[in-house]
């Protein structure tokens, strides 16, 4: 589950941010050196240090300062570059750009648990800068005289690196939550132990098979495994855990692509349907328990190298009857497994209770 959001991924994408603004910083201080503006060529030689130190912030995981200190830097940086050459330059940009890696590392700031990076916080200051930027380039105009085409230079440059920015982490955001979506999902439907399909996913499923309007081909089988806590007694837990995973396999391989659930401790329901043929030329699908049920019986299971356990399983079919709730299907098979239960065990039971 946690891996992506763990402070070994926090530190690999803060580096990553921290070589991708070391290598801005950079630019920028070659275009304002080559541009004669000096204050924002001194400032940027202030900025490069400083993400050259930052290298060794990350090296000791200070990563709730790496951020602050970065977001201060970023954010007087932009607020010096607008005053000093205008609004034209496009430097504005940045107010609102980085708020995408704000909100990322407000993200992980909370899955890591100290939720000390608050992306509204830094959002509020990106935005007063913002207006504040704008009013005194407004008002009280810029500090240096520079030339158009400098300008639109600059506005398209500034306007790549922001666009490739709020993509990266866009993407980075969208990647996360789609893979934890399908993570809860599957934790959602499956169960753990067998990864086997879960009585939740079961019920969703017959409700599929139920809206699909002909039902008389299906059947519902429950299957129980015998004397299975004296296995627990005898062997331990963890050697009942080894049981029930192999019988799941076991199970899965017979039964293909049939729905086939674990139903709650060590109940199996399988659901199939007798319509057309097998390749063996079966008609009646529901043969599979049958096979099931000599497979497990003489099968050796054997735990550790050293432990071999014979186990036999009984199992209660019902066929699809017209009218039935699932909740009346569901309760026909489970009648016919106790009758089996108390008739000897170790059988398959198609009949009786009721039809
Ligand atoms: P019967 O033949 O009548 O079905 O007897 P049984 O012993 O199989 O049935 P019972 O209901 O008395 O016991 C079921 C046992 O299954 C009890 C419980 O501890 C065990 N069990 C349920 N879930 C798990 C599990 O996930 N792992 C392990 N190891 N045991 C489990
Ligand atoms: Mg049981
Ligand atoms: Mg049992």
């Amino acid at each position: 589950m946690d891996s992506y959001v763990n402070k070994k991924t926090a530190l690999r994408s803060l580096f990553g941010i921290n070589i991708f603004l070391l290598a801005v910083h950079t630019c920028l201080l070659i275009f304002f050196g080559l541009a004669h503006i000096r204050l924002m060529a001194w400032v940027n030689v202030g900025s490069v240090l400083f993400y050259v130190i930052s290298i060794l912030l990350l090296r000791y995981e200070k990563i709730t300062f790496y951020v602050f200190a970065t977001f201060i830097e970023i954010m007087a940086h932009m607020f010096l570059a607008v005053v000093s050459v205008g609004w034209d330059f496009g430097f504005q940009l940045y107010f609102i750009g980085y708020l995408a890696a704000v909100f990322y590392a407000d993200y992980f700031s909370v899955r890591l648990g100290n939720h000390h990076i608050s992306g509204i916080g830094f959002s509020a200051v990106s935005g007063l800068l913002y207006l504040a930027s704008m009013l005194v380039t407004r008002f009280a105009g810029c500090i240096y005289e520079t030339s158009d085409s400098l300008a639109f230079a600059a506005m398209i440059a500034n306007s790549a690196v922001i666009f490739a920015f709020i993509t990266i982490f866009f993407s980075m955001l969208t990647h996360i939550a789609l893979y934890y979506e399908e993570v809860l999902a599957k934790k959602a439907t499956h169960d753990e132990l067998t990864g086997m399909v879960n009585r939740h996913y079961l019920m969703d499923d017959l409700e599929r098979i139920y809206s699909g309007g002909d039902m008389s081909s299906y059947w519902l089988a429950i299957l129980d495994i015998d004397n299975f806590k004296s296995i627990n007694d005898k062997y331990g837990h963890l050697c009942g855990d080894f049981v029930l995973k192999s019988i799941a396999e076991m199970i899965k391989g017979v039964c293909g692509s049939r729905t086939v659930c674990r139903w709650g401790g060590e109940e199996f329901v399988i659901v199939g349907s007798d319509d057309g043929e097998d390749e063996k030329g079966h008609r009646a699908d529901s043969y599979i328990l049958e096979e099931i049920r000599r497979n497990i019986a003489v099968k050796d299971f054997v735990y550790d190298d050293k432990t071999t356990i014979n186990l036999t399983v009984t199992i209660g079919m019902a066929r699809y009857r017209d009218g039935q709730t699932v909740d009346d299907w569901i309760s026909l098979a489970d009648k016919r497994l106790y009758h089996g239960k108390h008739s000897g065990k170790n059988q398959v039971v198609e009949t009786g209770d009721g039809e």
